[in-house]
């Protein structure tokens, strides 16, 4: 299980989350990195419409249709309704793949939307959540989240036996409550989240285009100070991933890296160096 990132701010972002078989975004060098593994995606969510996140689809539609692989395999495509961007492209799609050997489907999502996915033992979905980032455009971030059953919180602090008694009187459900406990937070390209709709997340995936808040000159991406916030207001269960990180900071990874360290976060920070295909162990 694990979760593949690609991102080098205005080239491209791509993130494969293998348990779910999920690929957000699909800039440029998806499919020829992935190889064989672009025919285990069975759905793609677009956070937005931007060149850097979108310009994969291409290869990867088409590689699905070409390459050696099981070809009939359907393929989802979720994107925020009304995107422009994304609505010309399915135009071109329409009119360039008439041929294709398996069923490409276009669904539009707005804030909200649930979609099912593979999930293992338990229920998963995929719910989409809104971002700020482009103006005139609408932008999503997307949260997997697996049904999951704990004890009410009233019956939190019995001791085993009684709560053993309980479920043995047939009792389960009256001392039991179901939640949607969220595996993986995906933002996309946005100002920094707010921690409501990302609250509690075991892993958050938060861009970190620039080091330096003087190096910003429109409001529309996040900094590293700002996605290291984020993750604490929403109390980041486990791991905070930054990514989108401009290639200007290259050099300076290392020593932001320490500096993060230094701070003794309760969850740990990746940083993906712009560049890099990076294995993110969940
Ligand atoms: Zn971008
Ligand atoms: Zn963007």
């Amino acid at each position: 299980m694990s979760l593949t990132v690609y991102s080098k701010a205005l080239y491209s972002t791509w993130v494969y989350y293998s348990p779910d078989r999920i690929l957000f975004d699909c800039g440029e060098g998806a499919s020829s990195h992935l190889e064989n593994k672009s025919f285990a995606i069975q759905r793609v969510f677009l956070s937005h419409g931007h060149a850097d996140h979108i310009s994969g689809l291409m290869s990867l539609v088409n590689i699905r249709n070409n390459a050696m692989g099981d070809r009939e395999k359907e393929l989802q495509v979720f994107f925020p309704a009304g995107n422009h961007f994304i609505s010309e492209l399915m135009t071109y799609f329409s009119r360039t793949n008439r041929r294709l050997r398996y069923h490409l489907e276009w669904i539009p999502l707005t804030a909200g939307d649930r979609v099912p996915v593979l999930g293992g033992r338990n229920p998963r979905h995929v719910e989409a959540f809104p971002t700020v980032h482009a103006s005139g455009e609408t932008t999503l971030g997307y949260n997997v989240l697996e049904q999951r059953q704990r004890l009410r919180e009233e019956f939190r602090e019995l001791p085993q036996e009684e709560i053993v008694e309980l479920v043995k009187a047939g009792r389960r459900d009256e001392i039991s409550e179901v939640y949607d406990q969220k595996l993986l937070t995906y933002g996309g390209d946005s100002v920094p989240l707010r921690p409501g709709p990302i609250q509690e997340t075991e892993v958050l995936l938060h861009e970190a285009t620039f080091l330096a808040d003087e190096d910003r000159k429109e409001y529309k991406h996040s900094t590293l100070d700002e996605a290291l916030g984020a993750a604490q207001a929403a109390r980041v269960q486990r791991k905070l991933v930054c990514f989108h990180i401009s290639s200007r900071y290259r050099r300076e990874l290392s020593s932001a890296a320490q500096r993060v360290k230094d701070m003794q976060l309760p969850f740990e920070v990746v940083l993906i160096p712009p560049g890099d295909v990076v294995e993110v162990e969940l």
